[in-house]
């Protein structure tokens, strides 16, 4: 394989392929390009099997590139070979040996929600008011003891007093109803595959012969129990590379432990160490910047990383009025540099999905095209969780949760009494509720529900039978169709019923593209399930153009020619939460460090100086991080100086170029956003003005055609 292109080091690091190796790094120093670039080269020159090598990425995203970057190095298929998240990685080896731990190998994944959902009913059981015991703090206290790999009788043994007793026995309850159900949640993923292990040396040692070559990408965010399953993997051969960056370990709160990478040296003495010191990514005031605010760490080892590249634009300090301003600010900015970017090539990031409303109204008024990673919760809409409970249902049904989702949706007569009924015969027998209405004769519910019953039962049970013919979006049309939801839907006529149709048909989309990949078989419902239920944060992020939004945790790995760092204020980034605690800080400037090596070419840092956040408005000092850049690597401003929220009001405010009117010779004006008709393209909406004097040319999204660059005093278009 061709390594020419790669420096001394990391040439080391891809050749280096037997024993445990740790490669520590800075941002964008390619450590993420050297696993890839390894992974080749142990298939085409050590020629290793692919099915012999694993990889474990951050996102489904970042394993899908991993594995087109490895294709496009390489000869041979790499089907074989697992490149996938953990939890992609855990659904595969459960589903073929989980039935060892007696749940069903068809088991289901919980969502957020529904997770919310079993909690409520403990809580009810259990006569809590929800308003005391916050669900999400019962859930978090779970996903963190199962993080640690704490089981439910661990946890009661350990507490020592409220809340932890009473958290530690709805735990327990949380985890009996899960096994009932055939459930896993996200944490489950991990921790009964480390328990599959455990029990099952045979199937741990098959899964050890298979990935005799173990690559993981950022190491420094794995938690306990991820570590420990890496652990159990490359126990036998030892063949095992991790990657990672501790100045860039941002999910303490999901559990990441620092430590893992720390001590690896430890874990393994035999270790050999690389340090990869160029950074590839940035230009050089940009990775000055990123690193004079990391050396402010206490906790960290200190390292050196250069860049080749020249010093580049200065970073460029915006300074607002409000939230509405830093977005127009933005916007101008975007519009401004989209002559030699595209959109794609250009990042938003924020700390919180709470800032996002501002940009995101500013850029439809604007017709820029944009994307926004996480925070859609077009998957917690009701018709979709409607539908796919149908689904989950139907591949397990004896998932209790989506089974009372659907029960009575629609509407078909069964009554809250039925369903108590049914509950309470399932948790005397241990049956689930689909099982229990098999015996509903016997149970004292009326015979017009048990005949209603029996239908529902007959038809999920035909729907289970095809669903191993059809594809998912003829399975999605079938469900919609046999059990009246859409009927019920069209019959309704109600602005509301007409956009949750278009809602399932935009599923719809989703289905095509995954029917596309995937074959007709067995599995096929699985897998369409587990894919939908393991969408990440980045996975929103689809390469059809638009400028990226997306939170700072969500930008890890990936890089941008623009960015803009956008609400640096005290109380917003660093947090309000974090402040007056130094290792949460330390967290949160680590934060910083990763947004800011995103950027490759251009850097904006923007603040308001009051903003409307969270229903108040608020008025912030300047973040501190900001303070922490040398001034000389940026303008817009004095810019830095410590202290009050208006230091940056000397500066000269730029008009966002988005207000700017064009009159054309026929004395016609046209301003963004305008809706025009053209003679030859037909509708279309300017999206950006551009030049000066005669040259002024207009940018224009056509409906039919697309976006046109046209100029202004020649183009035949007329104001709609
Ligand atoms: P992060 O810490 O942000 O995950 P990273 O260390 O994984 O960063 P990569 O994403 O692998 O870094 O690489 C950063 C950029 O530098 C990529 O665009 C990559 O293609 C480029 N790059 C890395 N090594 C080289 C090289 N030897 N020659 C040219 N470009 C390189
Ligand atoms: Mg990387």
């Amino acid at each position: 394989m061709d390594l020419s292109l790669m420096n001394k080091e990391q040439k080391k690091a891809i050749q280096s392929t037997e024993g445990p190796l740790l490669i520590m790094a800075g941002a964008g120093s390619g450590k993420t390009r050297v696993l890839t670039h390894r992974v080749a080269y142990l298939l085409e020159d050590r020629g290793v099997p692919a099915r012999n090598i694993l990889a474990i990425t951050f996102t489904n995203k970042a394993a899908r590139e991993m594995r087109d970057r490895v294709s496009a190095l390489i000869t041979e298929g790499t089907q074989d070979m697992w490149i996938s998240t953990f939890h992609s990685m855990c659904v595969r080896i459960l589903r073929s040996n989980i039935n060892h731990l007696g749940y069903e190998n068809s088991f289901s994944i919980l969502d957020p929600t529904d997770q919310k959902s079993v909690v409520k009913d403990i809580l009810k059981r259990r006569n809590l008011d929800p308003k005391q015991h916050n669900p999400r703090n019962i859930i978090g206290f779970i996903s963190d003891k199962k993080n640690q790999l704490i089981r439910p009788e661990q946890s009661i043994a350990e507490a020592a007093a409220y809340p932890d007793t009473l958290y530690s026995e709805m735990y327990h309850d949380y985890q009996q109803i899960l096994y009932r159900n055939s459930a896993l949640d996200f944490d489950d993923l991990i921790m009964l595959t480390i328990e599959l292990f455990d029990k099952e040396p045979k199937v741990l040692e098959y899964y050890q012969n298979r990935f005799q070559y173990i690559h993981v990408d950022e190491y420094q965010d794995t938690n306990h129990a991820q570590y420990r399953l890496i652990t159990q993997l490359a126990e036998k051969y030892r063949n095992i590379c991790v990657v990672g960056d501790s100045d860039q370990s941002i999910y303490k709160f999901r559990g990441a432990d620092i430590s893992n990478i720390l001590n690896f040296e430890d874990d393994y003495p035999e270790a050999v160490v690389i340090k990869l010191e160029q950074n590839y990514r940035s230009s050089k005031n940009i990775l000055d910047a990123a690193n004079a605010v990391i050396e402010n760490n206490t906790e960290r080892k200190p390292k050196a990383l250069r860049t080749e590249r020249d010093g580049g634009p200065k970073l460029q300090n915006i300074v607002a009025d409000s939230e509405r301003g830093e977005a127009e600010e933005v916007v101008g900015n975007i519009l401004d540099l989209a002559d030699k970017y595209s959109h794609s090539e250009m990042a938003i990031l924020y700390r919180t999905n709470a800032q996002s409303r501002a940009i995101e109204d500013t850029f439809v008024k604007s017709n820029i095209p944009y994307k926004m990673v996480g925070g859609i919760k077009f998957y917690d809409r009701k018709e979709i969780k409607d539908l796919m409970s149908y689904l989950k249902v139907i591949l397990n049904p004896n998932d209790d949760i989506s089974f009372e989702r659907i029960i009575n949706t629609p509407k078909r007569g069964i009554g809250p009494k039925t369903v108590d009924k049914l509950k309470a015969h399932g948790q005397t027998t241990g049956i689930s509720i689909f099982e229990s209405i098999k015996e509903s004769d016997f149970i004292g519910i009326p015979k017009t529900a048990v005949v209603k019953l029996m239908g529902l039962v007959d038809l999920l049970e035909k729907l289970a039978q095809k669903s191993k013919f059809i594809t998912i979006t003829e399975l999605v049309d079938e469900v919609l169709e046999s059990t009246g939801y859409l009927e019920v839907l069209e019959s309704e006529k109600t602005i509301e019923a007409r956009s949750r149709i278009e809602n399932l048909e935009e599923f719809k989309t989703v289905t095509r593209e995954f029917d596309r990949d995937n074959e007709i078989s067995d599995e096929l419902l699985f897998t369409f399930l587990s894919d939908m239920a393991l969408v990440s944060d980045q996975d929103g992020i689809e390469d059809d153009g638009g400028v990226t939004m997306m939170t700072m945790h969500a930008s890890k790995g990936l890089e941008f020619k623009v960015v803009f760092v956008v609400g640096l204020e005290e109380g917003i980034f660093p947090s309000r939460r974090v402040i007056y605690d130094d290792k949460e800080l330390e967290e949160e400037r680590r934060l910083m460090y990763v947004a800011l090596t995103r950027a490759e070419d251009h850097l904006f840092l923007s603040r308001a100086n009051s903003r409307m956040i969270f229903g108040k408005t608020e008025s912030n000092m300047q973040s501190r991080f900001l303070s922490e850049i040398p001034e000389s690597l940026v303008e817009g401003g004095g810019a830095f100086a410590q202290g009050d929220a208006n230091t940056g009001s000397g500066l000269k405010k730029r008009t966002p170029k988005r207000s700017r009117i064009v009159t054309n010779n026929s004395g016609v004006s046209f301003a963004i956003g305008d809706k025009v008709e053209h003679k030859k393209f037909g509708e279309g909406i300017i999206s950006a003005i551009k030049g000066e004097g005669d040259s002024q040319e207009l940018d224009i999204i056509f409906n039919k055609v697309g976006i046109k660059r046209l100029l202004a005093n020649f183009a035949p278009i007329e104001k709609k």
